[in-house]
């Protein structure tokens, strides 16, 4: 087992979090892993440090999975590739789509690994696709105790395991439903009005695979839009020039001034589900950098009243805004998803790193969304009380005592878990 770094700072991706905990294990083995659980009185899983809060940190030793071996083995005839939990999706995706498989959907970026992604509820865009934790058909997972269990599509927990906060234990491995590969075109549009969003939101969102809007909530509506379509299927379409938006001719970023090849291909050419669906490509730097994010997720059908409450709290938002995503998540089965039991719109906002400011942001934040029991993402930012928390996530007192009886002397239970699960 190798102990990196365990003096010095370590921050998570966007260096607005300084891990608090003493040491990094990286065990190679699934053995290791065991042991380096037990090695301590609190542990916590680190995945590619993509989370912008303290979900990932712990008072103790933090277990990375990045030496483990990569496998990616597909059961064909199950439809179901095992994957090691702490690859990235840029990683898996390649080997997926080699062998002729896809998955149904990727988040805007594929630098994440794939358990990180899956234990926050992290999701992509699309009114028929659920988060990237609705593909996981059992983990295999090293329990407080160092055991060693398979959880699968049989167990009832298996949906509290899908998106678990790092709770329940390590995940080593995740089985993930995968399908024949398919191909992808994406094009971008700018310049829609709020009068058009207003009349024809679900329609627009509807319109291809995966479709995002990114606005800054401002008189000028819609910056742009990003729709990608799947080449083997007739999809939905709605006329976006006749709305008024103008097809771009060339590649744009969403964050204003941000590097153009950056970003996956926009200019209509087809090309793999994996180069298409996330919004950046693997080779760069993802956004802006010196970030941080929010992201609140509600009822699609209030998506209309929550824009009309964002553009009311633009001004306050402008100092530290880059930019903001609108996205759709069909309904989820997993208990603590921010999309779980509801057809979901997502707000997305990419801050400027300037904690003071955002802080300032999020209460109008969080209290222009609070009507519509808004449900904060796990791995992002928020000024939401644990006491609001348990009111819009109705399956957290289940999942807390599914914790407590799994992990009793909390093992897994870092600061931010004590908040959320414990309301310390
Ligand atoms: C530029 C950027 C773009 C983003 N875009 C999107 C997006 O499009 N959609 C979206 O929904 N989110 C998005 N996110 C958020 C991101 O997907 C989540 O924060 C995700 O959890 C990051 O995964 P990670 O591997 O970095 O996990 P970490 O941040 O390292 O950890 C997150 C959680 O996962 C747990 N975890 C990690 N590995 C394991 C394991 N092996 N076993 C058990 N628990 C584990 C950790 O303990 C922690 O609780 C974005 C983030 C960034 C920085």
């Amino acid at each position: 087992m190798t102990t990196v770094n365990a003096a010095g700072t370590r921050t998570n991706w966007a260096g607005n979090i300084s891990y608090s905990a003493s040491d990094l294990l990286q065990p190679s083995s699934l053995d290791g892993v065991r042991r380096a659980v037990t090695s301590a009185p609190q542990v916590t899983a680190l995945g590619s440090r993509h989370s912008f809060n303290r979900v990932a940190d712990t008072d103790g030793v933090q277990i990375s999975l990045a030496d483990l071996p990569f496998e990616v083995e597909i059961d064909s005839d199950a439809r179901v590739a095992r994957v090691s939990a702490g690859a990235t999706h840029a990683a898996v995706a390649k080997q997926l789509d080699r062998a002729g498989w896809a998955l149904p959907n990727l988040a805007s970026l594929p630098h994440i690994s794939v358990a990180g992604g899956v234990a926050t509820g992290t999701h992509g865009s699309g009114v028929g696709n659920a988060s990237l934790a609705q593909s996981v058909v059992g983990v295999e997972i090293v329990r407080e105790s160092g055991d060693v269990v398979e959880v699968m599509a049989d167990d009832p927990t298996l949906d509290a395991h899908r998106v678990a906060i790092g709770a329940l234990g390590i995940v080593t491995s995740v089985y993930l439903a995968i399908e024949p590969t398919f191909d992808v075109a994406q094009r971008v549009w700018t310049g829609l009005g709020w009068d058009v969003v207003d009349d024809h939101f679900e329609q627009i969102m509807a319109s291809g695979y995966s479709v995002s809007m990114f606005t800054d909530f401002g008189e000028t509506g819609i910056r742009q839009i990003w729709r990608k379509r799947r080449v083997d299927r007739d999809e939905p379409t709605i006329d976006l020039e006749a709305l008024g938006a103008s097809p771009s001719a060339s590649p744009l970023n969403p964050v204003p001034g941000g590097a153009p090849d950056a970003v996956t291909h926009q200019l209509g050419r087809p090309g793999p589900w994996h180069e298409r669906l996330p919004h950046f490509r693997s080779e760069f730097t993802p956004s802006a950098g010196e970030e941080i994010q929010c992201e609140y997720l509600l009822d699609a059908a209030d998506a209309v009243p929550a824009i009309a409450a964002l553009r009311g709290i633009a001004n306050v938002l402008a100092p530290v805004l880059f930019v903001s995503e609108i996205r759709r998540i069909a309904a989820d089965t997993a208990w603590l998803a921010p999309s779980s039991g509801r057809d979901s719109v997502a707000f997305h906002f990419t801050f400027r790193r300037d904690a003071e400011g955002v802080a300032a942001a999020l209460v109008p934040l969080d209290d222009a969304l609070a009507p519509f029991g808004a449900r904060p993402h796990w791995g992002k930012v928020t000024s939401m009380s644990a006491a609001r928390l348990d009111d819009v996530y109705p399956s957290l007192g289940q999942f807390r005592a599914l914790a407590t009886s799994l992990d009793p002397a909390g093992r897994f239970r870092n600061s931010f878990l004590r908040s959320v699960i414990d309301g310390e």
